[in-house]
C-alpha cells in the first residue's frame, strides 16, 4: 500500500508558517492585504472566495472582498483593478476566475500589477517563471512541489510525466519540475500511447480533468503519484482524475482526493501573498 501523501497537514504547517511571518511583519508596523474580486455570484465561486478569506483571516491577512454584479462591465472591473493597483496598503489582487463570458478573462489577467498578481497568472509571471527569474508562481502547481518536497520525494533527475496542458496547472507544473531537474514529458489530449509514457514515470502528475481515468495499469511499480482533479461521484463524493483504489496499490506515494492537492492551492495563495512583501 502508497504512502499517502497528507496536503491537509502540510497545507497546515504552510499556514502557520506563513501567521508566523504575518504576525513578525505586524511588529514592523507592516499589514498585508489582499483584494477578493468576485464578479457574479456562481456558487462555486463563492465557496472558493469564502475560503480564501477564511484563510486570510487565520494567517492575519486582512482581506478586501469586492462582490460585484454580474452585469459588471469589463471597464468597470478594470477601473477597479487599476484603483487597486495604486493602493500602497493592496498587497495582493485577485479576481476570482471564471469571470461572466462578457469580460475578456486575459485582458483581467493582463491589467493586475504582477506585483501583486499573487495567482500567478499574469504572462509576465508565466514568462518570469520559464526563464529562472523571481515572481509569482500559480498556486496548485507551487503546492505540488511543496508537497514533494516536504515528503521527501527525489525530484532531482527523475522521470516526470504531467498529464494536462493547461495555463493554470499543466504547463507551469513543467516548468516547475524542469526547474527541480526533472526529465519531464508533458502529455494532453492528443498525445498517442499515453499509457506507455506514463508507464516510464517515476513521477506522475495527473491534471485530466476526467473522474478517475488514471488507473493502476498507468502506473510503474513504486511510481509517485499526484492527483490534481476533483470530481463528484454519483454519490456526490468527491473523486479526483485517479482510480485511488487500484493506483494505491502499485504506487509507492499516492496523493488522496480530497486532502491532497487541494488545501495547498489556498497555502500557497497565502504563501504568495506574504511574499509580496519581497517583491513589493
Ligand atoms: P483543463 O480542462 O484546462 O485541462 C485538462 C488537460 O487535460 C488539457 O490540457 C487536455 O489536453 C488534457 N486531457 C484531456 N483529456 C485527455 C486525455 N484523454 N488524455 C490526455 N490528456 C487529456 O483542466 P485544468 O484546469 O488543468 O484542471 C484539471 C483538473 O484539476 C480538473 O479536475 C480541475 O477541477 C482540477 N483542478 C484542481 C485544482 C486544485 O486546487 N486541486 C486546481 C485547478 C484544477
Amino acid at each position: 500500500m502508497a504512502q499517502i501523501i497528507d496536503g491537509k497537514m502540510i497545507s497546515t504547517m504552510i499556514k502557520d508558517e506563513c501567521k508566523e511571518r504575518v504576525a513578525a511583519y505586524k511588529e514592523q508596523g507592516k499589514e498585508i492585504c489582499l483584494a477578493v474580486i468576485q464578479v457574479g455570484n456562481d456558487p462555486a465561486s463563492s465557496v472558493y472566495v469564502n475560503n480564501k478569506k477564511k484563510a486570510c483571516a487565520y494567517i492575519g491577512i486582512e482581506s478586501l472582498s469586492y462582490e460585484l454584479e454580474e452585469e459588471t462591465t469589463q471597464d468597470e472591473l478594470l477601473k477597479l483593478i487599476e484603483e487597486l493597483n495604486g493602493r500602497k496598503d493592496v498587497n495582493g489582487i485577485l479576481v476570482q476566475l471564471p469571470v461572466p463570458g462578457h469580460i475578456d478573462e486575459n485582458a483581467i489577467i493582463r491589467a493586475i500589477d504582477p506585483k501583486k498578481d499573487v495567482d500567478g497568472f499574469h504572462p509576465q509571471s508565466v514568462g518570469a517563471l520559464c526563464i529562472g527569474q523571481p515572481g509569482f508562481v500559480s498556486c496548485t502547481p507551487a503546492g505540488i512541489i511543496e508537497l514533494l518536497k516536504r515528503s521527501n520525494v527525489d525530484i532531482c533527475g527523475k522521470n516526470c510525466v504531467v498529464i494536462g496542458r493547461s495555463n493554470i496547472v499543466g504547463k507551469p507544473m513543467a516548468l516547475l519540475m524542469l526547474r527541480e531537474n526533472a526529465t519531464v514529458t508533458v502529455a494532453h489530449s492528443k498525445t498517442q500511447d499515453l499509457r506507455e509514457i506514463c508507464k516510464r514515470a517515476d513521477i506522475l502528475i495527473v491534471a485530466i480533468g476526467k473522474p478517475k481515468f488514471i488507473d493502476a495499469s498507468y502506473v510503474k511499480e513504486g511510481a509517485v503519484v499526484i492527483d490534481v482533479g476533483i470530481h463528484r461521484n454519483e454519490n456526490n463524493k468527491l473523486c479526483g482524475d485517479v482510480d485511488f483504489e487500484s493506483v494505491s496499490k502499485v504506487a509507492s506515494a499516492i496523493t488522496p482526493v480530497p486532502g491532497g492537492v487541494g488545501p495547498m492551492t489556498i497555502a500557497m495563495l497565502m504563501k504568495n501573498c506574504v511574499d509580496s512583501v519581497l517583491l513589493q
